[in-house]
């Protein structure tokens, strides 16, 4: 059986303890799962003498066969209840609510899911309990998005800024961070943060918070600032525009 359980992008990355409550078929109390009434207890099955089986001979043309099958009196269980316990008529197991508290590891991942062997469902006739899996759901984050062990978080930057550089918050796992952008930014380029992404499920390392590059043309100008920019346009020559590596080659970068 199966409890879902939501957890946030923060709580993957650290690992929290959550409360589960579910239902699940349990011991009967007051016959402590034998289903016999109070002060009564089973009876051994006085047709198969508590052996839960029977045997059944057949006479054919060929000769005699031998069958061994369940006892249909007892079910196979060997005893039989005489007078029923009123709680669960005789079944000696009940659905009963369950709570308990589960440790979910720290980077788990979205969709990922706990076994606790045990936990579920009692089994049939006093039979195994089943196990119980917790399954995690990890909500969206408004600001970062998961890729492996990676986060990554889009920041958005004026061609001002770009140009100039500037200093800027970043919002981490850990709180916000001040990233320095240096001038020349270019569309798509990539700031590592090493060590500020997803820890690993089963290990000792961290991903990188990769912070990518988004930088918006500003809409809407009026005619003073466009004709700025024209001015601005006049005292650039392609050596501002130079670079080692050719932009499209960095946008390309970015995207694969
Ligand atoms: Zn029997
Ligand atoms: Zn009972």
């Amino acid at each position: 059986m199966a409890v879902a359980v939501e957890i946030s992008l923060a709580e993957a990355a650290s690992g929290v303890k959550r409360e589960v409550e579910y239902e699940a078929v349990s011991a009967c109390e007051p016959c402590e799962g034998t289903g016999a009434a109070a002060g009564t207890s089973r009876e051994t099955c006085d047709v198969c003498k508590g052996s839960g089986q029977v045997r059944t001979v057949s006479r054919t043309a060929f000769g005699q066969f031998m069958r061994t099958g369940i006892c249909r009196r007892c079910k196979g269980e060997g005893s039989v209840v005489e007078t029923p316990c009123e709680e669960c008529g005789g079944r000696g197991a009940v659905m009963a609510n369950r709570k308990m508290e589960v440790d979910i590891p720290a980077g788990i991942d979205d969709g990922q899911s706990i076994r606790l062997s045990g936990r579920g469902g009692r089994g049939d006739r006093g039979g195994p309990a089943g196990d119980l899996y917790i399954q995690v759901a990890v909500a969206e984050d408004e600001n970062l998005v998961r890729d492996g062990d990676d986060l990554v978080y889009h920041q958005k930057l004026t061609i001002v800024e770009a140009a100039i550089g500037t200093t800027v918050m970043v919002p981490t796992l850990d709180g916000e961070q001040e990233v320095e952008i240096k001038p020349g930014t270019q569309f798509g380029e990539v700031v590592r943060l090493k060590g500020k992404g997803m820890p690993q499920l089963r290990g000792r390392g961290r991903g990188d918070l990769r912070i990518i590059m988004d930088i918006v043309v500003p809409r809407h100008l009026n005619g003073e600032q466009k004709e700025m920019l024209r001015e601005f346009a006049r005292t650039t020559s392609e050596k501002n525009y130079h670079s080692d590596e050719g932009i499209f080659d960095k946008i390309r970068a970015a995207f694969s």
